[in-house]
């Protein structure tokens, strides 16, 4: 990594869930992705909007400083991610459907916790498919960091724009995991 500060992954699931489910899967994708050169190269060379004003190289080191602008947050150069599962069985009923559909999740509307649909979390469990998983984390990650996604084309926002880049890295890290073993 030279002289980058390696963004450790920590994540504090505050859902039970989610936590059985998909801890290694997080671990062993989204860090990875995050403190590979490939992830630096794509991040340094992107085309963004909505931005906050920042370069490359400064949203690159947002990233590794991992300083969560929204919600509790935790240690700087470690990304606290804090995800829970929408309750869809109970008060969070209204959900069930929009989960049947397109919806992945919802953010954390300034708390800082993201609740993903419980039907997308199975479906990926049992697709094999963590880089969608790691792609929507990395999404609403860079939302706690206090991007959005409010220009048009929302596309090429940052917080977009990150989530795809995690996808095809941790898809190619997983394919090249499969060719090794
Ligand atoms: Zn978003």
């Amino acid at each position: 990594m030279g002289d980058d500060k390696n963004t450790t992954l920590v994540s504090q699931y505050i859902d039970r869930y989610a936590l059985l489910c998909c801890l290694n899967w997080i671990k062993s994708s989204l860090e990875d992705v995050l403190n590979s050169e490939e992830f630096k190269k794509e991040v340094l060379k992107g085309e963004f909007n909505s931005t906050n004003g920042l370069s490359n190289q400064q949203l690159y080191d947002k990233i590794m400083t991992a300083h969560e602008e929204e919600g509790p947050g935790g240690q700087d150069g470690v990304v606290d991610l804090m995800v829970r599962t929408l309750r869809i069985d109970s008060d969070e009923s209204d959900w069930r459907k929009p989960c049947d559909k397109r919806t992945i999740g919802v953010d954390g509307a300034g708390t800082g916790i993201t609740a993903i649909c419980p039907q997308k979390l199975a479906k990926w469990v049992k697709d094999g498919r963590p880089e969608y998983l790691a792609a929507h984390y990395a999404h609403e990650y860079i939302h706690i960091l206090g991007f959005h996604h409010d220009k048009k084309p929302k596309d090429e926002s940052f917080v977009y724009q990150i989530g795809d880049t995690v996808e095809d890295l941790a898809e190619k890290l997983r394919k090249s995991r499969l060719n090794a073993s």
